[in-house]
């Protein structure tokens, strides 16, 4: 990811459903902003505090080079938490340093299937991703939302089929990785392509695509938590940490 840190100045905030608002960020900083070929392209967001920046990690959901803006959707998931707050109450002249681009998934044109799935944190990237595939992609796409007033509209080819998934009171993560596991499984060469909460993707959904299905890092790599239920972004890194020495040491673990 590029070092440089840039400053970028609120346009205006849409709120896109109940829990999803969208921040246009322009000025100064979009000129050095150098958008690279990945459609999870990702930002970290560095919020001023008396003990240094709090930084935190989001999609570039859409580049707008005439209006000379990028577009960054964040879930408000309530009071609690640096981004999600500052995104319900940011306004038009609000600035914000920003590092980045990073990114690591774009859809493969010689993939037979693609298979993308998350909640609402990871809903920017599926949505940029499926704007990226090509008008004839076969795919299966799995969304976990709060409920049927954070579905969303978003461009996908007409072999990709949608399924919302509502939370509910069930914990995140569950009833997407239920309703992963049991969608039937396509023939041919699937990429997959999984964010969401961390413990379930990571001990749910990965072992069940790479162990369990067999899919390769190759065809499978970008599959891991976004956020981690009950952790702020810096003790979601060290849980990762955690969970990186520990598949060290025990090498069956996928
Ligand atoms: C590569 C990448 C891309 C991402 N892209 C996006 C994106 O486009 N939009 C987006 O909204 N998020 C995205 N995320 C997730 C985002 O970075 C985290 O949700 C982050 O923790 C939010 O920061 P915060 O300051 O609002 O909350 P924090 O201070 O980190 O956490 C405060 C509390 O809120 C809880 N919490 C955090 N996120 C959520 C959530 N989504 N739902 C429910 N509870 C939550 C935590 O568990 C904690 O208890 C992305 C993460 C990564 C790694």
């Amino acid at each position: 990811m590029a070092r440089a840190r840039t400053t970028f100045v609120v346009q205006n905030t849409i709120r896109l459903s109940e829990h999803l608002i969208r921040v246009h960020l322009g000025g100064p900083g979009f000129a050095a902003f150098e958008p690279n070929a990945f459609t999870d392209a990702y930002v970290k967001l560095a919020f001023p505090g008396p003990d240094g920046d709090t930084m935190r990690t989001y999609t570039v959901r859409s580049i707008d080079t005439a209006a000379q803006e990028i577009a960054i959707d964040f879930v408000y998931h309530g009071d609690e938490g640096v981004a999600g707050p500052w995104a319900a109450a940011a306004e038009p002249g609000d600035t914000i340093d920003l590092l980045g681009p990073g990114g690591a998934y774009a859809p493969r044109p010689d993939a037979d299937w693609h298979l993308l799935a998350g909640d609402d944190s990871a809903l920017p990237a599926i949505a940029a991703a499926c704007a990226a595939l090509p008008a004839d992609a076969v795919g299966r796409v799995f969304v976990e939302i709060a409920g049927p007033a954070d579905e969303l509209a978003f461009v996908y080819p007409e072999g990709v089929k949608l399924t919302w998934i509502h939370r509910g009171d069930a914990a995140p993560g569950e009833l997407l990785a239920a309703a992963v596991r049991a969608e039937p499984w396509l023939d041919g060469q699937v990429q997959v392509f999984i964010h969401g909460e961390a413990q379930a993707v990571m001990h749910d959904l990965r072992p069940y695509i790479r162990k369990e299905r067999g899919i390769t890092a190759e065809w499978a790599s970008s599959i891991s938590g976004y956020w981690r239920r009950g952790r702020t972004e810096e003790g979601f890194r060290r849980w990762k940490s955690d969970l990186a020495e520990a598949e060290k040491s025990a090498p069956a673990g996928v």
